[in-house]
């Protein structure tokens, strides 16, 4: 038998032992620490640009500290991509602030700029302010229009966070992403480029705005040999624990980058011959994404094996269920869902010991945010019709990709 293959499994160096142990050996079982300071300092090493890095507690709440300090407050508006995963768009409910959701262009699956500007002047238009902030995302690691984007920001003067929880590696212009805008956000959950465990960061412009996110992580501490709080913090700072997996990741970061990539031209050359199934590749050289998922469009016109029965049964935690926290008995189908020959396609990988998922619902067709104000054009709700994500991770193997498409073709009729 076949192990299960999935999406993305965390992949250990060897090294985080050894960073862990050091942790336990000098008692610095804390929020901070040496493991931190080193993790920050490989960070920065990394992402270049003289930038600074604050390795916080995950990057969701990188994007929430990041919006804080933009001075996004209550009542605001913040542009935020609407196709992405839900923490992009969160914190900024968080804030009590609205999110304005902003649809992608066909080539990158990101931010479109022509709307965003649509979406800029319409929102001064109807209320007379400027949103506080862009949330752009590189989705699945595919760098967006950013030459485009950040010419619109800083025409409207206002600050981008780039949402690169996702794209942690890939480059623009040979330039790291997460570089670009005021903010940049990573990500090292499980299933991210290299892990934590749970964790994240928040790239910063110089050392000032360095303090700035490290004063709200830590509870928004006054300089007092007493507890005096003049604003309201967060407990969001990295623990030495995890920076120390993180410092052991560093060591594997430029080989698992390799490796997503290689399992992207695999599945390029595999999938080459396979008629109504299209990868999802850099649109230009300009791009340079680091493949984190491997993504396929189908058409239309494909049939695959079940796909009159899709939908028909409800499914016990097809995402989100590993860690058992999905609500469960909702109806078979929602007015916005993949085509039938995608979720038929789901279902075959996965009796075949495949995990393959739907592509992130554009936020604009969830019903958290269906009263927010949203651009949009079709694309991603489109893309979320036709595209599935699959396995590509740095425990895919070559064997597993060939295994992967043989059975995609076998699902085909
Ligand atoms: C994973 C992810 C995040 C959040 O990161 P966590 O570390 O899981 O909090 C934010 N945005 C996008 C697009 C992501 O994929």
């Amino acid at each position: 038998m076949r192990n299960r293959i999935y999406l993305c499994l965390a992949h250990m160096s060897g090294e985080e032992q050894k960073f862990i142990q050091e942790a336990f050996d000098t008692n610095w079982v804390v929020p901070l620490g040496p493991n931190v300071n080193g993790f920050e300092a490989d960070l920065e090493a990394f992402v270049g640009e003289d930038k600074r890095v604050v390795a916080l507690s995950a990057g969701t709440a990188a994007v929430h500290l990041a919006l804080i300090a933009c001075g996004v407050q209550a009542g605001d508006e913040v542009i935020c991509q609407s196709f992405t995963f839900c923490a992009s768009a969160n914190p900024i409910k968080y804030l009590g602030a609205t999110p304005v959701f902003v649809d992608s262009e066909p080539d990158t699956w990101n931010m479109s700029p022509e709307l965003l500007v649509e979406a800029i002047e319409d929102r001064i238009a109807k209320t007379g302010r400027k949103p506080k902030a862009i949330v752009p995302v590189y989705l699945y690691g595919m760098p967006a229009k950013l030459n485009e984007i950040m010419a619109v920001a800083e025409k409207y003067d206002i600050p981008v966070v780039e949402d690169a929880a996702e794209g942690f590696g890939s480059r623009f212009d040979g330039r790291v992403c997460g570089t670009f805008g005021r903010y940049g956000v990573l990500s090292f959950n499980g299933n991210k480029m290299i892990t934590t465990s749970g964790g994240g960061a928040l790239v910063c412009a110089d050392d000032e705005a360095k303090r700035e996110i490290m004063f709200y992580a830590t509870q928004a501490r006054e300089a007092y040999p007493y507890y005096q709080h003049e604003h309201v913090g967060y407990n969001y700072r990295m623990s030495n624990i995890c920076a120390g997996i993180g410092r052991g990741q560093m060591t594997v970061l430029d080989e698992h980058i390799a490796h997503h990539k290689h399992v992207c031209a695999l599945y390029k050359e595999l999938l080459a011959d396979v008629e109504g199934v299209t990868l999802h590749e850099n649109p230009s050289p300009r791009y340079d994404s680091n493949y984190w998922l491997c993504t396929i469009l189908l058409d239309e016109q494909l049939h695959v094996r079940g796909e009159e029965r899709a939908y028909c049964q409800a499914v016990q935690g097809a995402v989100g269920g590993a860690a058992g926290v999905t609500h469960g008995g909702g109806a078979l189908h929602t007015d916005c869902e993949p085509n039938p020959n995608v979720e038929a396609m789901r279902v075959a990988l996965d009796e075949a010991g495949i995990e393959a998922r739907p592509l992130w619902k554009p936020m604009h067709r969830q019903p958290i945010y269906a009263d927010a104000p949203a651009y949009v054009n079709g694309v991603s709700e489109a893309l979320f019709a036709r595209g599935m994500c699959l396995p590509s991770g740095p425990c895919v193997t070559d064997d597993d990709v060939r295994y992967i498409v043989e059975q995609i073709k076998a699902s085909i009729v």
